[in-house]
C-alpha cells in the first residue's frame, strides 16, 4: 500500500502519540512509507494549544527512527503549516521553515475569521452553503500570500464539524470556487490531498474528485490525518479504489519536496 502522507505525533500540540507507535502501526498496515506532518500554526487563535514545535528535536527523532526501521518502512519529515490571510503569518511561517530539510509541506487552513470550525462557533448564523463557501473563499485568499507548500490539506475540513444533517460538500453547490481552487493547484503543480479522516466522517461527493481529474489534475496524496496510531492508513483500501474509479493511476508522496508516484 502506498504511503500515508499526513500524520501527527506529540510534536503537534493537539496530539499525544509517541512517534514510534505511528511507525509500528504503518508497518503493520503494510504501508510503503509514513510522513510525519506536525502542526505549525503561527498566531493560532486557539487558547488551549500553541501549534508550534521544536524542529531540531523533531528531526533528531525522525532520523533515529529512520535508522531503527531502515529496510522496513521509509519515513519522511513533513510539516503541516496553518495558513491565514496575513503577511505576518506568511513571513513567520517562512522563517520557521527556512534552512530546514522538510520532505513534505502540507498547506492547511484551520482558522477562518479567527474561528476554528472544530469548536463549532464558525457555523453560527451561517447556512451550510455560506459556511462552506466561506472556507473555500479563504483557501483561495490564502494562496495570495505566497505560502510555500506542496499539498493542499483537507480542502473539505469544514465538512467535519458542521451542525448540518447532511454534511457532504456537493460540487454543484460550490462549482465556481472548487473549479478556481483546482485550476490553481494544477497550474502551480500542487497536490490535492484525499483526507481519509474527512472522508470517513462525511461521505464525499464523487463529483468533486471527478472534476479535479477532468480539469487535468493528477497529483493526489492520501493522508489519514491520524492523531492516534491506530488511525494511520485509515480506510486506504476504500479510498484507493475510489480514486482509481476516477482514472487516477498514482498516489504521490513527497521526498525532499519532490512528488514521487506510487502506482495504485
Ligand atoms: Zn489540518
Ligand atoms: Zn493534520
Amino acid at each position: 500500500m502506498h504511503g500515508d502522507t499526513h500524520t501527527h505525533t506529540a510534536f503537534s500540540a493537539d496530539c499525544k502519540t509517541n512517534p514510534e507507535d505511528n511507525v509500528r502501526s504503518a508497518i503493520a498496515a503494510g504501508l510503503s512509507s509514513l510522513t510525519f506532518t506536525e502542526h505549525y500554526d503561527f498566531d493560532a487563535p486557539d487558547e488551549l494549544h500553541s501549534f508550534d514545535f521544536d524542529v531540531d528535536a523533531y528531526f533528531d527523532t525522525v532520523n533515529s527512527l529512520r535508522e531503527k526501521y531502515a529496510g522496513q518502512i521509509r519515513l519522511f519529515a513533513g510539516i503541516e503549516i496553518g495558513q491565514q490571510p496575513h503577511q505576518y503569518v506568511a513571513e513567520a511561517t517562512a522563517l520557521k521553515m527556512a534552512g530546514r530539510d522538510f520532505d513534505h509541506v502540507i498547506g492547511s487552513t484551520h482558522f477562518i475569521d479567527r474561528l476554528d470550525p472544530y469548536y463549532g462557533g464558525f457555523y453560527k448564523e451561517k447556512t451550510k452553503k455560506q459556511a462552506y463557501d466561506r472556507l473555500l473563499d479563504e483557501l483561495l485568499a490564502n494562496f495570495k500570500y505566497g505560502y510555500d507548500f506542496d499539498t493542499l490539506g483537507h480542502f473539505d475540513y469544514v465538512t467535519r464539524y458542521g451542525p448540518y444533517e447532511d454534511k457532504t460538500m456537493y460540487y454543484r453547490d460550490h462549482s465556481d470556487l472548487l473549479d478556481e481552487l483546482f485550476k490553481y493547484l494544477i497550474r502551480e503543480d500542487k497536490a490535492l490531498e484525499i483526507n481519509t479522516k474527512s472522508g470517513t466522517r462525511v461521505e464525499p461527493d464523487p463529483a468533486i474528485l471527478k472534476r479535479y481529474r477532468e480539469l487535468g489534475g493528477f497529483l493526489i496524496t492520501m493522508g489519514s490525518d491520524a492523531h492516534k496510531p491506530e488511525l494511520v492508513g485509515l480506510a486506504f483500501d476504500r479510498f484507493t479504489e475510489y480514486a482509481k474509479n476516477f482514472g487516477f493511476r498514482y498516489c504521490f508522496h513527497y521526498e525532499k519536496r519532490v512528488p514521487v508516484a506510487e502506482p495504485i
